[in-house]
Formats: structure tokens, sequence, C-alpha cells
């Protein structure tokens, strides 16, 4: 049986990244309605303290919500912003545009017409950007009765059909002046349906996975079935009836852009045990057809002592008319190079008969066969205790791999090879692994293993190491495994942490990307550290001092420094005094003429002299002056002059204070 999963299947961008979105969330945000048509995601982020709203009423103040990918219109960011609610906006970026493309065409004084369904969330969402002014409609019919208008703008629901919407529209040009279209339908929905029509007319069965509930999926098995053939629409794994695919050579599977990989996963790996079964890989070849019933027979186990041996076989006496042979093949796995380097004459051996004896026909004993008894024992062992054993990778088919253990021949399917999904297990042909037995009949000359559970274990077993060294305030080293738009994760040596973009630099940044990259290793402050659901929070920034501090603790109070004018205000003007530091230049510290207009008095660009005479160091605020220098100019020439009258007169400051008073 061959199983192949469609070209294009399973999550697509958008739902990717909102269902990512809420898997990083804090416990207790709300997604406003289900992140996805897919009831075990929503049971899942239940399960982690995400969970479902209708409606924004239901949401407390200061919580944080999720907008899934479907968006939501303005009104709601309104309600959100007045209740305090922190927002993790997960609209999809296709969607986003065709929101931002009705509000434009609105604004642009244009007639909105919407191609999509009138109920559906996203179309909804797009209309109350168009601030519910669209005329909505899906049908050519619909589009035939719509009054003519001098200019239609035009947006798509994202998943609407082409060439559906190729008629409406060629309808809607009959119907203005100008058609102004905005392509936003995304592909990922027809890149889906196309591959599992590919795949449908090449199948014996389809197997579509997705909720029950989802459109898109529904429309998926659809679409198989119109290729004649026969479709399986399941929700999870559970619901497979293996049976139905007795018999038949080629099974597809396939998935909505709602279904995670995990479940889908679980199909395919069922899918492929049955396909391991059905190969030919474990079969043990026959050494003889015939079977007389002499004595000795196949199987017997008897002593004998080498007579003689050259370097293809020994010749063993074992107590018949004719010395039986034992060929080097049959002495040790892997063979050795001449048969008189593993046996000398006259020694004693106990070999098992390996063929069906023929009349005048030689006999075949094996030392292997010895052998593969006492392995088979070993690994049944190593199976019922749950130990590990060693293998080498031998060869690949398409369900997995072949391996050596022992004397023995073992399988690997390929979803049991690795603990990601993997095409192919080629990069374990030549080397030596642990592997844990997870399905034995010696009779069959069945071994099952899996390296992935072992995998799984060791990387458990780090992660739970990890964990004890983990707490709030530890600087460890890490290294950069997944950046997404909205931080990086990090893996502390078995368990990952999540640096958020907001903790990455004290310095604005335009994207993670711009400044992590996959694999680079660097030190991390744990700001957070929820051990109940292993969450774990990190930063950069804390690690690095804040730029505006060290920036200002090369000025002080009273400091003349040079300041650029970068910015106008109708009180006064913002000056740069470092490349880190800005600050105010009130109108009443730049001119003591009241009613002056700062425009009147500098422009932006302009250097000048001022003196800071103010520093808020928690507001992170700088006051500067030009009169404070005049004044402190002023004052210095009042001193001077009395200084030098006082040399001239012999008096004092002090004395001609007195002599005022
Ligand atoms: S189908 Fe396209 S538009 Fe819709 S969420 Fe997925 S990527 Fe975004």
């Amino acid at each position: 049986m061959n199983v192949k999963i469609a070209d294009a299947c399973g999550f697509c961008y958008g739902v990717r990244r909102a269902v990512d979105m809420a898997l990083a969330a804090e416990k207790g945000t709300h997604t406003l309605g289900p992140i996805i048509h897919n009831p075990q995601v929503v049971s899942r982020l239940s399960d982690q303290g995400i969970t479902p709203v209708d409606s924004l009423d239901e949401v407390p103040d200061g919580a944080a919500i999720l907008i899934r990918s479907h968006g939501v219109g303005p009104l709601v960011y309104q309600e959100a912003e007045k209740k305090n609610l922190k927002i993790i906006d997960a609209t999809c970026p296709h969607v986003k545009k065709a929101q931002q493309d009705a509000k434009k065409i609105v604004e642009d004084g244009k007639k909105l017409v919407i191609i999509g369904e009138k109920s559906h969330p996203e179309v909804i969402s797009i209309s109350q950007w168009g601030v519910n002014r669209a005329i909505i409609l899906d049908r050519e019919k619909e589009a035939e009765k719509i009054p003519f208008s001098d200019c239609l703008g035009v947006v798509v629901q994202t998943t609407f059909n082409q060439e559906q919407f190729k008629r409406i529209a060629a309808i809607l040009k009959t119907r203005t002046r100008q058609l102004d279209v905005h392509m936003t339908i995304c592909t990922a929905t027809q890149q889906r349906q196309n591959a599992a029509v590919a795949l449908a007319r090449q199948s014996d069965a389809m197997i579509v996975i997705g909720g029950k509930n989802s459109a898109n999926t529904g429309r998926l098995a659809e679409v198989c079935r119109q290729q004649g053939c026969p479709t399986y629409h399941v929700e999870t794994a559970a619901e497979l009836e293996t049976s139905r695919f007795c018999g038949m050579k080629n099974i597809g599977i396939t998935a909505g852009a709602s279904t995670p990989d995990w479940i889908i996963q679980e199909v395919v790996k069922i899918m492929e045990n049955l396909q391991a079964e059905g190969t030919e890989v474990m079969s043990e070849e026959l050494l003889d057809k015939y079977d007389y019933e002499e004595n000795p027979k196949k199987g017997d186990v008897v002593k004998g002592t080498v007579i003689s041996v050259n370097d293809d076989a020994a010749y063993v006496s074992i107590g018949t008319k004719a010395e039986a042979i034992l060929p080097k093949k049959e002495m040790a796995v892997p063979a050795p190079e001449k048969a008189s380097d593993f046996v000398q004459v006259g020694q004693e051996l106990t070999v098992e008969i390996a063929n069906n004896i023929k009349e005048e026909g030689a006999i075949v004993v094996s030392l292997v066969k010895m052998k593969k008894v006492e392995d088979w024992k070993e690994v049944r062992e190593a199976f019922e205790q749950g130990e590990l054993i060693e293998c080498t990778g031998k060869e690949t088919n398409k369900a997995g791999l072949v391996v050596s253990i022992k004397s023995l021949r073992g399988f690997i399917p390929l979803s049991q090879g690795d603990v990601r999904f993997v095409k192919s297990l080629d990069y374990l042909v030549g080397q030596t692994f642990q592997v844990k037995v997870i399905d034995i009949d010696e009779h069959k000359n069945r071994l099952v293993l899996s390296r992935k559970a072992v995998l799984e274990a060791e990387r458990e077993q780090k992660r739970a190491e990890a964990l004890e060294h983990i707490e709030e305030g530890a600087v460890l080293e890490g290294t950069v495994v997944k950046i997404m738009p909205y931080g990086a994760f990090i893996d502390l040596g078995g368990v990952e942490g999540l640096l958020h973009i907001s903790d990455i630099s004290w310095k604005r940044i335009s994207s993670v990307d711009a400044v992590l990259k996959t694999g680079e290793k660097l030190q991390v402050l744990v700001q957070k550290f929820d051990k109940e659901r292993n969450r774990i929070s990190l930063s950069l920034k804390a690690l690095q001092k804040n730029p505006w501090i060290a920036a200002i603790e090369k000025f002080e109070v009273g400091d003349v420094v040079k300041g650029e004018v970068k910015k106008l205000l109708p009180f006064g003007a913002i000056l740069a005094i470092d490349p880190e530091l800005q600050g105010l230049l009130h109108v009443s510290e730049l001119t003591d003429k009241r009613g002056a207009v700062v425009k009147d008095l500098v422009n932006i660009g302009d250097v000048m002299n001022v003196e800071i005479i103010g520093i808020d160091t928690d507001k992170k605020k700088i006051s500067l002056s030009v009169l404070a220098i005049q004044k402190d100019e002023e004052e210095k020439e009042v001193r001077d002059y009395l200084e030098s009258s006082q040399s001239e007169e012999g008096a004092t400051i002090g004395d001609t204070v007195e002599e005022d008073k």
C-alpha cells in the first residue's frame, strides 16, 4: 500500500500564525470566537487557559483578547480600548489588506461591493471597515440586479472561488463606467483544492482530515468525491476505519486549512503502519521449497565436529552419512571473510539444520540460526522490560528503514524514525543508534522498532534537567531555534523560552529576523517562569543598559551644551543634545518676550547653546534654557563689576550690600 500526502494541505499561513499567537498567549487570554473551525485545537487551547468568548462583554477589564484570523470591524478595537483590554491581533495579513482596501474605497467616495458569503465573519469584518455601506453578493444573479454606478470598488473574500469571482466581475463591468477591482483572494484555499484533486485522481481512496464544521474541509472532501474517488472525512485519527482500505494500493491524505499538524500526523502514522505491514521487508526467505520428512530435519539442533575447512565453508560431522556444510554466511553476521578464520578442524559446534533435506542432497547447517534464537530471546526481553537496544541502519524503502539488530533484521516505520516529520530515513543508513522495540513476533520474523521513542525520552529527560536550573533572574545561554513575527523561541538546553520582540532591544526594531538568526547563541535573562505551564519569558534587553540612562550620566544640571532643533511645538522646541538625548526648550526659556511665537525665533536644524536646567531620570525628561545662559552671563558681569569696584575702592560686595540697606 502506498500512502501519499497532498502537496498542499493543513494549516494555511494565516491560521498557523493565529494558532501560534494563541499558544504563546498568557493564561486567561480570551479569543473572540473559536480561534479556528477545529474542536480539537479549541479544546487544547482551553486546557491551557485560552478560552473563546462570543463578545467583549464577557471579557473582564484589563484582560487580553485575541482577534482571530478572520478579523473584526473597527468598533471592536474601540470597545477593547475603552475596556483597557490588551489586544493580540491575529488577523491574517491578507484579510487586513481586504479591510483596508474596503475602507479606502469608501473614503474615495466609490460604491463598495464585497464578493463573498454575507454571513462569513471575515466578510462581516471587511464590511464594517467599509462603514457597513457595502453591497455584499456571491452570485451572478445578485450582481445583475445592482444599480448602475459611476464607479464600483470591489474587494473579494480571501477564500472565494476564483472562477466564480471572474464570472461575477464580468457582470459588474456592465453595471458601472469604472470597475476598480482589488484582488484580495488568497491562494491557500485554491492550492489545497488543486492538490486534493490531483491526488484523488491517482488514489484508490482519499482521507480528508478536518473539523466537520469547517467549510473549507467539507469543500476538499467534495472536490475529491467529484473525481469519483471514495472519500472519508474524519476529524481525528480515532475515526479511521482501517478495514475500509484493505486491498487498496494507493491512499491519498489531505487536510483542511484549519487542521493542525499533530492530527494529520496521527492519521499518517496509522496509515504508514498499515503500509509497513503490507510490505515484504519483514518476510523471511525460505531456504528450500521442498519438505521431506527425514531425520534429522530442518530446525533440529545437533552437535558436530569440524572435519575440514576451506575459505568458503567448513564440513561438520553430525552423525549422518555425509558431512553437513557450514557456509561462511551461516557462521556469523556479518559473514567472516574466510571460513577458516572462524572455525578450526576438530572444533566442536552446536548447529541448527538450515534446510529441508532431500534424498542425496547436501545438509546445510547454521550457527547464525542458533545465534538468532538467542538474539530473539534477548530482543524479547528488551521489549518486555522496555529496555533500549542498539541497531544499525541498512537500507531504506518508502515505508521506513531496515536495520540489523544483532543477527536479526528489524524495521523502523518512517513515523518512528525521528521526532520531527521526515520524508525519508536515508540519513540513518550506516548509522548505529539505540531503539525501543515496539512490536515483536519471532514466528513471523517481525520486529518493529522506534528511534523516535528513544529521542522523545531523551528530550523529556533533558527538559526536566533544564527546568531544574531555571529560575527567575537567572542569566542563561540559549540558542535561537524559531523566529516568529512576535518574537523568538530560545532553546535553553532542552526547554524553550519566548523572547518577545519588545524584550529584544531598547531600540525600536523593524522585525525579529532583522536582529536575530536561527542557530545564534546568546545570553538571556529569565524574567518570568511559570512552572505549572512550563512557560518561560526571556529578556535580552534587561541585560543591556538603558541607552538614555547611559547617555545622561555624562551631563548634569547647569551644563551648557550644543543642541540641534529637531521639532517645533506650539509651546517650545525639541532639541537633540546627544544621539540618545532630546530635551524641551520651553518658549519661556527661549525668550522673555510675552506672546512670542516659537517658529519666529528658531528653525528646525538650528544649532544653539542651551543650558540644562532640569533632568528627570524617572520620566526621562530634560529641560533646556537659553535665558538661563543669558542670566548666568549677566550675573557674571555684575560679579566681575563688583569685584573690580572693590579692588578700586577697597570695599567688599558685602560692604556694598550693607550700605544699600
Ligand atoms: S486562507 Fe488565506 S486569507 Fe484565510 S487565513 Fe489562511 S492565509 Fe489568511
